[in-house]
């Protein structure tokens, strides 16, 4: 038996792991099931290059719960560690094995999804033990270790007679941290970080019908092939719903479409991003988009590195390339997460462009769900505005949907004002203003429904980018200035009645900014009009 100290400068590094590392207790799990996992692909990347003369098989990862002895287990069949190894990668605080393999394995390894790499996961068990065992065999020909030590610097290690490869590790749950001894706590951990992890995880037994009979079998928590780490062209529609609700078991309407996200050049990235149906769904604030690294859940706060707009979809973002642990600030400064972003939006426009030229009438019929993301993305990312005119549409009062430059060509014929502007009439209220809207469609002209509540954001920015075009409310007075055809205008009232009324209104009406309208089109329409300058309709918005 050997014993010795743990190699760190600062001596009493423990305490402060245990305080200031992670501010998450519970991650010391997703790190353990980390480590096994990383064993796990490194024998796997062994064996497959020949350097590992063993049989791979079908390795999996055990978690158990022993409540008599309190204590935790995570127990894998990976490549294990000599006692030489156990030396160096453990008693050496801040030193990576996983940093070590993949620049030993530089080229062959570097897809191998290995996980880990600051050197630190590992003592994040004393978050939650007092004490920590290793019982580890290497698949080398080398007898099996057992290192012990309980959170100070020292720790013993000695022979062990564990005959399987692999590594066992033991925590002794603090008192402080029992919860970690209740099974649906650990389920839970498990499903929320390990859930897609590339190896079967098992947690306990099942029953399972086989014939007429019950047999007990493995209790698998993980999906180890979740559907964004496969190819597009080898999935159907019908597998990206099940994977929506794989990741969201709660949500129940189906999303309206998806985008895969695949690239490894500048930087490495995968994931599937849903566009939900937004309308009523109370889950929005709960089921956010979930950031991974090699499959291990790190968090569903993605701020900064998905573009806010964009935070509404739903999905998964996997990327080994994102720099966690570091401040919000700093993410926002690192070239690589903006390039992130900028990539995420421009799949984002990509798709929506390919759905639009596929098959207009359907995206037509999912605007209504989808409006709200893209015209406030319209407003906050410059790039995305730049592609939006590929997709983006205009809706009328009467179900017919534009294009920008559509709906220009069409109210360019009739609709132009004395200063040769284009006027765009729109509403955000159907109901309220039906007889504005009666008005302006009985004298030809395209009604808008522009009913979001950014809308009038979205208007300046459109009036601001093309000067030749005004918007004006339908109940505005702009309507009565436009250039058109001759048509015959008619009055449900006699002039005397016409006289009368708008002395009545303007006497009742204290505020002078109105214009009273009182000719229409065709005797369906309202027999008078008030209507509002467009300016001093604006300047109370
Ligand atoms: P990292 O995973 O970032 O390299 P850790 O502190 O989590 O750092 O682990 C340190 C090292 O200890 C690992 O790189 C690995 O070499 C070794 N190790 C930890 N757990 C295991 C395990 N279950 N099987 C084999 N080696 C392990
Ligand atoms: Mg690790």
């Amino acid at each position: 038996m050997t014993s010795g100290k743990i190699n760190v400068t600062v001596e009493n590094i423990f305490p402060l792991i245990k305080k200031f590392l992670y501010s998450d207790h519970e991650i010391f799990l997703r790190e353990l099931i980390s480590n096994a996992t990383d064993a796990t692909l490194k024998l796997k990347h062994l064996t497959s290059i020949g350097e590992a003369a063993v049989e791979y098989g079908n390795p999996k990862i055990e978690v158990k719960i022993n409540k008599e002895n309190k204590t935790l287990h995570i127990i894998d069949q990976g490549i294990g560690m000599t006692g030489e190894e156990v030396e160096k990668y453990i008693n050496q605080v801040a030193f990576s094995g996983a940093e070590e393999f993949l620049d030993k394995y530089k080229d062959s390894a570097k897809d191998s999804g290995i996980i880990g790499h600051f050197g630190l996961g590992f003592y994040s068990a004393f978050m939650v033990a007092s004490k920590v065992e290793i019982i580890t065999k290497s698949y080398k020909d080398e007898p099996a270790v057992h290192w012990t030590c309980d959170g100070s610097p020292e720790f013993t290690l000695e022979p062990s007679n564990k005959t399987d490869r692999g590594t066992e590790i033991i925590l002794h749950i603090a008192d402080d941290s029992t919860e970690f001894l209740e099974d649906h706590k650990i389920q839970e951990l498990l499903n929320k970080y390990n859930k897609f992890m590339p190896v079967p995880i098992k947690f306990g037994t099942k029953t399972e019908k086989e014939g007429d009979n019950e047999i007990e079998v493995d209790a698998i928590i993980n999906n180890p092939n979740p559907a964004w780490t496969k190819k597009p062209s080898d999935l159907s529609d019908e597998d990206y719903k099940i994977f929506y609700r794989e990741l969201y078991p709660m949500q129940f309407d189906d999303p309206l479409f998806h985008i895969h996200l695949n690239v490894d050049h500048p930087f490495n990235l995968t994931g599937i991003l849903y566009f939900p149906k937004l309308s009523g769904d109370l889950n929005i604030q709960k089921d956010k988009i979930q950031l991974y690294q090699n499959q291990v859940f790190v968090t569903d706060n993605v701020e900064g590195i998905v573009p806010e707009f964009l935070t509404m979809l739903k999905g998964v973002i996997d990327s080994p390339d994102i720099p966690l642990n570091v401040s919000r600030s700093y993410l926002q400064a690192d070239g690589n997460v903006k390039k992130i972003a900028n990539y995420i939006t421009r799949k984002v426009a990509d798709k929506l462009k390919s759905l639009f030229n596929e098959d207009r009438a359907a995206f037509e019929q999912k605007w209504n769900d989808i409006k709200i993301v893209l015209e406030y993305g319209m407003l906050s990312e410059d790039k995305f505005y730049e592609k939006s005119k590929d997709f983006v549409l205009y809706p009328t009062v009467d179900n017919a949907f534009y294009t920008w430059d559509e709906l220009k060509e069409k109210a360019k014929i009739n609709q132009t004002n004395k200063d040769g502007k284009t006027v765009l009439l729109y509403t955000s209220n159907k109901d309220a203003q039906h007889s504005y809207i009666a008005n302006a469609k009985a004298k030809g002209y395209e009604v808008l429904l522009l009913d979001s509540p950014i809308v009038s954001h979205l208007i300046q920015k459109l009036e601001m980018d093309n000067q030749d075009v005004t918007f004006s409310r339908v109940d505005s007075d702009s309507i009565d200035n436009l250039i058109k055809k001759d048509e015959e205008v008619i009055s449900k009232l006699s002039e005397t009645e016409t006289t009368q009324l708008k002395e009545f209104i303007e006497t009742t009406i204290a505020n002078k900014s109105y214009n009273i309208q009182t000719e229409a089109l065709d005797s369906t329409a309202a027999p008078f009009m008030i209507t509002q300058p467009e300016f001093m309709r604006r300047m109370k918005e």
